[in-house]
């Protein structure tokens, strides 16, 4: 007998598909990222209405297919995060939080921190631009990080243990390392490891703020990070000079 899956989701992806479907991408706290078709979406008089675009945190009923792609028999919606259209910043902003969770959480293993830290992300640029900021950007990838298993090694040095004189950045290693251990890091600066420190132990919008120096060393640590133990690339936050 096919099962029915009912959840909430936010939807990764939104794809026109045929002549009136969409393919939907959606993440769901307790059946990690899946796959559904939802038949007629794009005709005018579709019950879906216009609930099935990117960001929309939404209640479904979907129901197993052959293989992978489920069908979507029904679509309340819980937050349509309309606001967050409204500024090109917010919306590369989620459109970026989106591309990070399908990249490294591309599988139904259920991480419904991953769905809450999202719902949380989209929920903080719909409510202020300002939130926007890359500091929140960083941090939220860095709690990605944590969810996937591969957090980097921060209070000593991921080589030898040494607390003092961490002055670099090793994703080989796991993490940052002393001065005698460089040889295969980047320079981390007291600020861009203070922000590391900051920005995985506090709440998203709490992230602390930094100096461009100290966000682009702790961008180039994350995504380092991602391509050595997920062999996952994120898009770039910062423009690279
Ligand atoms: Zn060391």
């Amino acid at each position: 007998m096919p099962r029915s899956l009912r959840t909430e989701a936010i939807v990764l992806r939104s794809i026109r598909y045929g002549e009136a479907d969409r393919i939907l991408h959606l993440y769901t706290p307790g059946y990690g990222r899946q796959a559904a078709i939802a038949k007629g979406a794009r005709r005018a008089r579709s019950r879906f209405g216009a609930r099935l675009e990117p960001f929309f945190h939404i209640r479904a009923i979907l129901h197993e297919g052959r293989g992978d792609l489920h069908t979507v028999t029904s679509v309340d919606t819980i937050s349509a995060h309309a606001a967050l259209r409204d500024h090109a910043a917010t919306l590369d902003a989620a459109a970026r939080a989106c591309d990070a969770v399908a990249r490294l959480f591309e599988t139904p293993e259920p991480h419904p921190e991953v769905f809450r830290l999202l719902a949380n992300e989209l929920a903080l640029l719909d409510s202020d631009a300002v939130h926007a900021r890359t500091a929140i950007g960083l941090s939220f990838r860095l709690k990605l990080l944590l969810a996937a298993g591969i957090v980097p090694q921060l209070a000593s040095c991921a080589e030898c243990g040494e607390t003092d004189h961490l002055q670099g950045f090793s994703a080989a290693a796991g993490g940052v390392v002393c001065g005698s251990c460089e040889a295969a890091a980047f320079p981390l600066n007291q600020e861009g490891h203070s922000f590391l420190v900051g920005a995985l132990g506090r709440p998203l919008a709490q992230a602390p703020d930094a100096s461009d120096l100290a966000l682009a060393q702790a961008e180039r640590a994350i995504t380092e990070t991602a391509e050595h133990h997920a062999h996952v690339r994120l898009r770039p936050l910062l423009a690279r000079g």
